[in-house]
């Protein structure tokens, strides 16, 4: 079969189980298999797929058929203009975490070095990974319960040449980083659904993504309540602390920022104009 027969095929195919930019995923996947830019697939409708070739292709379309989502299927996910590794071990890197990226990098302005960040529940390690690249002084200390996301997490920074600047700890939030830290910036992407919304979330999400890294208690506020509440001891007063938000839940942790003795200094709106970044500081 040809490049174009298959195309041709499994766009429709895609399109009648519900699966998201049908001829794009097809491409994409062709491109994996094939180990070429999706572009260039033009140049080569003609080629003829041998059946090995097929076999991997087929596995790979009935995995993207019943819901599994594309990145999990080719091991990858842009971040930040990086590719990460990724599995079903931890969650995709979503876009509008870049804004975290984004935000605390460009408040890093003190020039004193290095420059201590720790970053909560990092999952496959996107945040720290991206910050280590970005910010030249940087230090990283980053923390998941996972010990099987850490492991990605681990394999993302030496892909990234960044192993010697960011430290791994196993462990609950805060509990397992070194007492004597204090950072510079605390930054957190936590999981913040609420258990209850959990049904609602795309097939996708709710039967592929690891569960852990998503829900957060009844209200989905419990990460924010406990990283508020912990996080000081940690910061250097100068520092800050910058979160990533769920839809709505701005005026929530800004209450909980304000009962905790902190300063709530930025709100950062996502491409959505949704409230999606907050940063606060020690009052
Ligand atoms: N920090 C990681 C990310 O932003 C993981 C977040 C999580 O597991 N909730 O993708």
């Amino acid at each position: 079969m040809r490049i174009l027969d298959v195309i041709q095929r499994t766009g429709p195919y895609f399109e009648k189980q519900g699966v998201e930019s049908p001829r794009l995923t097809i491409e994409l996947l062709l491109a994996h298999l094939l180990k070429k830019r999706r572009l260039d697939l033009y140049l080569e409708f003609e080629r003829e797929l041998d059946e090995a070739s097929l076999e991997k292709l087929r596995e790979m379309v009935r995995r993207r058929a019943v819901g599994e989502p594309l990145q999990y299927i080719t091991g990858e996910a842009e971040f930040c203009g990086l590719k990460f590794a990724v599995d079903r071990r931890v969650l995709i890197p979503r876009p509008e975490t870049e804004l975290l990226v984004e935000t605390t990098s460009s408040r890093l302005t003190t020039h004193h070095s290095p420059l201590t960040i720790i970053d909560l529940c990092t999952g496959s390690g996107c945040v720290a990974v991206a910050l280590a690249a970005r910010v030249e002084a940087a230090e990283l200390y980053a923390t998941d319960v996972s010990a099987e996301a850490l492991a990605v997490a681990e394999e993302n920074a030496k892909r990234h040449h960044v192993e010697k600047k960011v430290r791994f700890f196993c462990g609950d939030l805060l509990e397992t980083v070194p007492d004597s830290l204090a950072a510079d910036a605390i930054v957190s992407n936590p999981p913040y659904i609420a258990s209850g919304d959990l049904a609602r979330l795309p097939k996708e999400v709710r039967e592929f993504e690891p569960v852990h890294a998503l829900t957060a208690g009844e209200d989905g506020l419990n990460f924010y309540r406990r990283i508020v509440g912990s996080a000081r001891r940690f910061l250097l007063p100068t520092g800050f602390l910058c979160l990533e938000l769920g839809d709505g839940q701005s005026s929530a942790v800004s209450r909980l920022c304000a009962e905790n003795g902190w300063t709530v200094d930025q709100v950062v709106k996502d491409l959505q104009g949704t409230e999606r970044v907050m940063v606060a500081r020690p009052k």
